[in-house]
């Protein structure tokens, strides 16, 4: 008889169908872990990785009998253990103003994740300023202000089409004197000309290191992780644009899409800071290695 369970979200729901009981036992072949491997090719988690954690799984396994759970099981921990080591939250620093450029292409997530940023460090005790360098986006500029409000802390805009470097500038000027402990620097995320975008991310930084030479301390670079591979481009691309220094994921609300972010991991080793899990102010979370796992493998 079909059971009336739902099929399990996840990598592992995909590959054995609905939720199965969790026997029989079915014994790890070459089969099971050809499908094993091309399922999480399929997730997005890049070929080498995908051949790397079904080869640690078949390690000690191939040949005798495994239940889905302990299928399950396995798989979790290779995913956790590759992730472990990024799961790391955006490093406060002595320095004050501590600088915080934030870099990514539109749509991405950049506004929404600044604003609850700068929501959760106002929570902390700490004084946030903004700055809203994306000059030529006047609608970029008002979400900023948006969220600006809603987090409770200024926003730094400058005119239309003015340079962002001549804003960013300024506003650490102004952070610096009124003593405030984080400056977030929005920035263009047009990567229709990936020249003029580098040019304006490295002048940013040029005349921000006037104020500060030892800014900026982050590099936060926003990424959609329903983009799948798109992501991976976007680091190579944004790393040789930006010194990306950290992560921040977002919409990993109600998506099993996150296999992607497996392949970050171990590819660039870069921390992801935190992740964004839906669209209001409080929707930003630590990265928990643990749970992300147990949520992707299903
Ligand atoms: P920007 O162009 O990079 O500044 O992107 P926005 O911050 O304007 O975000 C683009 C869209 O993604 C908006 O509709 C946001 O509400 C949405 N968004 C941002 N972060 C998340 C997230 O973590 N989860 C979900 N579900 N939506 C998000």
């Amino acid at each position: 008889t079909p059971s009336a369970e739902p099929a399990r979200p996840g990598l592992l729901g995909r590959l054995f169908g609905r939720a199965q009981a969790e026997e029989p036992r079915r014994v790890l072949d070459d089969a099971m872990l050809e499908s094993l491997e091309e399922l999480l090719i399929q997730a997005d988690m890049g070929v080498d990785t995908a051949v790397r954690v079904t080869a640690n799984i078949a390690e000690g396994r191939f040949g005798r009998k495994i239940s889905t759970r302990e299928l399950r099981g396995a798989l979790a921990e290779e995913v956790a253990r590759i992730m472990a080591p990024v799961a790391r939250p955006l490093p406060l620093y002595p320095q004050k103003p501590q600088v915080v450029l934030v870099v990514g292409v539109n749509g991405s997530g950049k506004t929404t994740t600044i604003g609850k940023l700068a929501s959760q460090f106002k929570a902390a005790g700490k004084q946030v300023v903004i700055a809203a360098g994306d000059t030529f986006r006047a609608a970029a500029v008002e979400q900023l202000q948006i969220w600006g409000n809603r987090a409770g802390v200024p926003v730094l805009t400058a005119p239309e089409g003015s340079d962002p470097a001549s804003l960013a500038f300024d506003a650490l000027t102004r952070a610096r004197a009124e003593g405030a402990d984080l400056l977030m620097i929005d920035t263009a995320g047009r990567l229709q000309n990936r020249a003029d975008l580098m040019e304006e991310l490295a002048k940013i930084v040029r005349v921000i290191r006037k104020v500060d030479p030892t800014a900026p301390h982050n590099t936060l670079l926003v990424l959609d992780a329903t983009t799948g591979q798109n992501a991976i481009t976007q680091v190579e691309i944004f790393r040789k644009i930006a010194d990306v220094s950290g992560l921040v994921m977002t919409k990993l609300d109600g998506t099993a899409k996150g296999g992607v972010l497996v392949a970050l991991a171990d590819r660039f080793g870069l921390p992801i800071h935190a992740i964004g899990v839906g669209e209001q102010i409080d929707d930003l979370a630590p990265f928990d290695p643990e749970e992300f796992a147990r949520a992707l493998v299903g």
